[in-house]
């Protein structure tokens, strides 16, 4: 699978029908399988935090959730085809899980977000099986009991959000005692399915302002946008000396 390295990230090179097509193709293989969703502030934190590059380095599938990204893989081609959102992402592999019986965990968000965005999914995939839920505010003692549930519960997809770079962290930690096939670290994505975060409308999706619209939607994300500056910065730089080299 061809991939693209942004500052030292591996992004692949899919499109949302080819993300889907690989996970699928993974659980019927039994293979462990892990989905990250990258975007310009995850992948300017990775720069100086180690264990979270190596999560993201580690992973088998790296899609590109922002539109930074997508903006990046052009200055060094291959380009990306597509952006991949991962909450677009999660609601395709919901409605495929739902036609084959793919049985599901939701890990994340509070307890009543996570039960709201459960409840909503397995009305709106009929068939949807979600064999169980935790929230993600969690002392590090009660990880290998929540391990054992999910485990126990069968589930071949567990869905985690607990926010980056906890869930990358967390999914790269336990993924050998994991038992689902499919691990994907899903970040805000059970508040927009419990329908307490609403997504930006099209128009702002299809021109890549996503990310404009969830600042103004959550003011205390603001700080975090002095990543996407950085980003820019660092890829003009790393542009620079891939050309004198
Ligand atoms: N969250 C959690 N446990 C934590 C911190 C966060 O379950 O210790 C949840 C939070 O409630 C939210 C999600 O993780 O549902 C993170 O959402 P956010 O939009 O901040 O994701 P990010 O942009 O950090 O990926």
């Amino acid at each position: 699978m061809s991939k693209l390295s942004i500052l030292g990230i591996p992004v692949n090179l899919v499109t949302l029908a080819e993300a889907v097509a690989l996970s699928l193709k993974a659980i019927k293989e039994r293979k462990h399988f892990r989905i990250m969703t990258a975007n310009a502030e995850m992948i300017m934190q990775a720069q100086d935090h180690s264990e979270l590059k190596f999560a993201l380095q580690k992973a088998e599938l790296v899609v590109a959730d922002g539109a930074g990204v997508v903006w990046a893989s052009k200055e060094f081609g291959p380009p990306l085809k597509e952006r991949v959102p991962g909450v677009d992402l999660a609601y395709s592999l919901l409605e495929k899980a739902a036609i084959e019986k793919i049985k599901v965990f939701f890990l994340g968000a509070s307890a009543q977000t996570v039960k709201i965005a459960a409840s909503n999914m397995t009305k709106k995939f009929v068939g949807l099986q979600i064999v169980g839920v935790q929230d993600g505010f969690f002392q590090e003692s009660e990880d290998e009991k929540i391990i054992e549930m999910i485990n126990q519960s069968e589930a071949e997809i567990l869905f985690v959000a607990l926010g980056s770079p906890k869930q990358e962290l967390w999914l790269e930690k336990y993924k050998e005692i994991l038992n689902p096939s499919l691990r994907m670290g899903v970040g805000g994505t059970f508040d927009v399915m419990a329908d307490q975060v609403k997504r930006a409308p099209r128009w702002m999706q299809e021109n890549s302002l996503e990310w404009l619209y969830r600042a103004f939607g959550q003011p205390s994300r603001w700080k975090r946008l002095i990543a996407l500056p950085k980003f820019v910065l660092a890829i003009k730089k790393a542009k620079k000396m891939d050309n004198h080299s």
